[in-house]
Parts: structure tokens; sequence; C-alpha cells
């Protein structure tokens, strides 16, 4: 793979706003229970501007690219240079439980 040819491949960033009928909660208040919102596919989010619903392999990876934004600015918020040792890989594992003890990370 060359470097040149990378940013052909690149995935498209989508920029999304939150689901104007659940408020970006990702659901909506049924008569006993919460259901999971239809409008944005359970999400909370829509496509800024022209509110459509992304399919769900694309509504993943934009959400993935959405929550890796949301870390970077949690962790500049943080501070300088926190731990992404094998600490941090040790709570991952932890956290994916069963079956996860073999996660060795990148
Ligand atoms: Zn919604």
């Amino acid at each position: 793979m060359q470097k040149g040819q990378v940013h052909g491949f690149k995935r498209e960033r989508i920029e999304l706003e939150p689901c104007s009928i659940c408020t970006g909660k990702a659901v909506v208040m049924g008569l006993f229970y919460e259901l999971v919102c239809t409008e944005c596919s359970g999400s909370g989010w829509v496509v800024l501007g022209s509110r459509l619903v992304l399919s769900l392999d694309d509504l993943v990876t934009q959400l993935s690219f959405k929550l890796q934004q949301a870390e970077r600015e949690i962790a500049a918020l943080k501070g300088p240079t926190k731990v992404v040792g094998p600490q941090r890989q040790y709570k991952i594992s932890n956290r994916l439980g069963a079956g996860g003890t073999n996660y060795t990370g990148d």
C-alpha cells in the first residue's frame, strides 16, 4: 500500500446532528416503557441538514469516528499524555469479559 493512494480509500466523515424525534436519546417514551427510535435506527443521530438516516453499516463507522473524536476531546480536557499502555488495554480486556481474554490490542 502506497501512502499516496490511501486518501482514495479513506472513509467519508459525515456530519451528524441529534435526531429531532428522540432529541438524540436514541429512544422514545412509549406508553409504559422506552422504545427504540425508528427515525434514527436507535442511534440518536441523523445526517446534518438532510435528516437522513445512515445505513447501519455506515452508521457504525460514523459513530465510531464521532466517539473517537469525543474521546480525543475528553483526553485533551484531562490534560497531556494519558496512559495508553498496558494498563488501558487491561481495562478494555476486562470490559469484554469472557472470550475477550485473548485480546491483545493493536
Ligand atoms: Zn431518533
